[in-house]
């Protein structure tokens, strides 16, 4: 199981450095707990967790203001990046062209990519979720060696109202008949829903937003996941 975490614009380089003394004291070394961290908050050295990126321009460096190249995340040993969240496909306005620009640039580095696809509520309620995944999965090459799915449904991220299991299970199984990537959900996991989450057959994990903030919460999630 992958447990993943998407910090987003919360921790500073202070309190993200007692986020990772609590989890390196508290995770088992087997764990496979990857934590996207703000990049002003990305600490060096290793550790029982994996770091990832956020985000990143697809270049090594440049006069791209603002944004953070290969250079960057090299310095701190970086190889994860989370590709396509919603949150910057429309509020960052990033396109099918960028998103793919920035797949092909972390694929050419070999890079684990966890790539986000999600429905908003429009689709959802046409019924459409399906192919509108199949669409925005068309975008990437789903045979990548190193890339992970985060099927993260719009209307379910940051309300507290996750899909239910049937439905994440029905998708998550569509998703299977189309990569051989390993699939996380991601969207309003909390305490209660983790462990029926992760007991779906083609779950291999979860990206976990706000209940992944504090580390005794996450570590709390990850064990729950496993009860
Ligand atoms: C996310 O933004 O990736 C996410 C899953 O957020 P939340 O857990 O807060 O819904």
């Amino acid at each position: 199981m992958i447990f993943a975490a998407n910090l987003k614009c919360n921790h500073t380089r202070n309190s993200f450095n007692e986020y990772a003394l609590t989890l390196e004291q508290e995770l088992n070394a087997d764990e496979n707990v990857l934590v996207f961290a703000p990049a002003s908050a990305f600490l060096e050295g290793e550790f029982k967790f994996a770091l990832g990126a956020q985000n990143f321009y697809p270049c090594e460096s440049g006069a791209f203001t603002g944004e953070i190249g290969k250079a960057m995340l090299d310095e701190f040993g970086i190889k994860n990046v989370l590709i396509g969240h919603s949150e910057r496909r429309e509020i960052l306005g990033e396109s099918e062209e960028f998103l793919r620009a920035k797949f092909d640039f972390a694929v050419k580095n070999n890079w684990t990519i966890v790539y986000c696809v999600g429905e908003s509520l429009q689709v959802f309620e046409s019924k459409e979720t399906k192919e509108f995944l199949t669409k925005q999965l068309s975008n990437i090459d789903l045979d990548y060696k190193n890339l992970v799915i985060a099927y993260e449904p719009i209307w379910a991220i940051g309300t507290g109202k996750s899909a239910d299991t049937k439905q994440i299970a029905e998708i998550l199984e569509f998703l299977a008949t189309l990569t051989h990537a390993p699939l996380l959900y991601g969207g309003s996991v909390n305490a209660k829903n983790i462990a029926e989450i992760c007991n779906i057959d083609s779950c291999g994990g979860v990206l976990v937003g706000t209940a992944s903030w504090d580390a005794s919460n996450f570590l709390n999630l990850i064990s729950t996941a496993k009860s």
